[in-house]
């Protein structure tokens, strides 16, 4: 190892790293969202003081017995139908044997030969160019707890466990080697993701670990039929991590073969300081684990009834709400992509386009105004303080009772009070002014204060005509409708 340069430090030219391709496959454990653990009731609650959330099944006390929670079944279930997964009416837990500080059963409770869904599969598309990537299974399991080091000095050095998170329900979807490039296993993690939030499975908070990824890797020849020997990459915390780890790897690999080495399979760590990977250990063997059946549970079976009963409480997925939006609301492509980027957001658009009846003004108001404010102030679409009704029901009055400048107007202060547009408007004062009378004595104000650029204006500098718009709407604070002041102003001066 020693002569050998660092790997990412060889760039290899392009007319090399042209004739291979990558093959990746991803394993993403995804956290369930139930209140309670999945073998017993231990809430599942983040931050609560260490080894509090603790009971005799997860601290693994002789005789403690598993019971299956019945929610995290139908989650799992909702995620395996999301992803286009065939169910199995029944599947089986399987020990999966390893002995860690924070696994104190020595084994983890899984499912191996017979999971709960197979054969799925999802759609991404990147620049416009659609690719069905296969999902292999998604099968149940409890989570570890977590080992906490602390301390530096040799003579200060502390490990402690956290058995909090044993216990929690997961799900682990598998894929298929069917991405060739980073940005696929990026657009594959997004839209995994996404689908998942969207039949909220799983909030996929990724900073509390609620969604983790290893990400395997080869190389080959291109037109080559048999796959390398792939390296794994393990636990990368964020998606732009894994395309950073996935770039490097698939560099290190294609060096290391140019040079006539040989991959070895391992599992590897990346590191997000130099943006490389390193080897952490061989990888283990599926018989390494000692898996079999878990005496413990029974089998679980899911009968039909209750299949369609959780088939029929399915949201609508992202894909298909795209193409509903773009018909239904008469949206372009990529105002459906934004809009749709969550369920939330698409709930609130729907809403605001539904009571306002002006689908593209409120596509507008959301995707400018609205998402800018929330920005701003670093709030989700779900902490909004204009409800969704009360956007829609402004974005209903532009062009009628008041005039789009009038609306911005109006839009900061709901933004700052959450009222609505009405009673914003009732205590301002702010109605659009376009009652002829009205507009005409102002109007008739305004010229007979400003003979210098009347006599201008009938001189043939026409141009003046926009001081005195200007000045009409000082006057009006802005609530004179513009085309109505533009008419009588054209009339009085000529
Ligand atoms: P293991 O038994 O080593 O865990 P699996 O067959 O279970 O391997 O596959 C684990 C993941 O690795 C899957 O996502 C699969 O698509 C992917 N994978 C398998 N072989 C390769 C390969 N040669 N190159 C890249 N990814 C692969
Ligand atoms: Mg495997």
């Amino acid at each position: 190892m020693g002569c050998m340069p660092s790997l990412s430090a060889v760039s290899l030219p392009p007319e090399v790293l042209a004739r291979y391709e990558a093959v990746i496959g991803l394993e993403v454990h995804v956290q369930l969202a139930t209140e309670t653990k999945i073998f017993c009731s231990c809430p599942t609650s983040f931050g609560a003081e260490p080894n509090s959330n603790v009971c005799p099944v997860d601290l693994a006390l002789p005789g403690a017995l598993p019971v299956l929670n019945r929610r995290a079944v139908e989650l799992a279930v909702e995620a395996s139908l999301a992803l286009n997964c065939e169910l199995r009416s029944y599947s089986r837990f399987a020990r999966k044997n390893y002995f860690y500080p924070d696994l104190p059963k020595g084994y983890q409770i899984s499912m191996y030969e017979l999971p709960l869904a197979e054969h799925g599969w999802l759609e991404i598309e990147i620049d416009g160019v659609k690719k069905r990537l296969g999902i292999t299974r998604v099968h149940m399991e409890d989570d570890a707890g977590k080992s906490v080091h602390d301390g530096f000095a040799d003579s200060d050095r502390y490990s402690y466990v956290d058995l909090n998170r044993a216990g929690t329900p997961l799900i682990e979807i598998v894929t298929e080697p069917d991405m060739r490039s980073s940005d696929e296993a990026h657009a594959l993690l997004t839209g995994l993701k996404q689908t998942l939030e969207y039949v909220a499975v799983s909030t996929c908070d990724m900073e509390k670990g609620h969604l983790r990824c290893d990400a395997n890797v080869s190389v080959r020849l291109k037109g080559e039929r048999a796959l390398g020997t792939k390296a794994e990459i393990k636990n990368v915390n964020s998606f732009r991590f894994v395309k950073l780890a996935l770039d490097h790897e698939i560099a290190r690999q294609i060096a290391l073969v140019e040079s006539g080495g040989n991959v070895v399979q391992e599992t590897r760590l990346f590191n997000p300081d130099t943006e490389e990977t390193v080897s952490m250990r061989s990888k283990e063997e599926a018989h390494d684990y000692r898996y079999f059946p878990e005496p413990d549970l029974v089998p679980l079976r899911i009968s039909d009834e209750w299949l369609s009963a959780i088939r029929s409480r399915m949201p609508e997925l992202p894909a298909a709400k795209r193409t509903r939006f773009r018909e239904q609301w008469g949206l372009s492509v990529y105002d459906t992509e934004v809009l749709t980027a969550s369920r939330a957001l698409a709930e609130y658009f729907e809403t605001v386009a539904a009571v306002s009846k002006a689908p593209k003004a409120a596509a507008n108001w959301v995707m400018g105004d609205l998402a800018g404010a929330l920005k701003a102030e670093g709030k989700p679409i779900s902490e909004s303080p204009i409800a969704a009704e009360r956007l829609g029901e402004l974005v209903g009055l532009i062009g009628g009772e008041i005039s789009g400048k009038l609306a911005k107007e109006i839009f900061a202060r709901m933004f700052a009070t959450g009222e609505a547009a009405r009673t914003v408007i009732e205590r301002e004062g702010l109605r659009e002014i376009s009652d002829a009378d009205a507009l005409s004595a102002i109007v008739d104000e305004i010229i007979a204060r400003n003979l210098k650029q009347v006599e201008q204006y009938r001189g043939g500098k026409t141009t003046v005509l926009g001081f005195f718009v200007g000045q009409v709407m000082k006057a009006t604070k802005g609530q004179a409708n513009p085309a109505a002041v533009n008419e009588l102003l054209k009339t009085k001066l000529g």
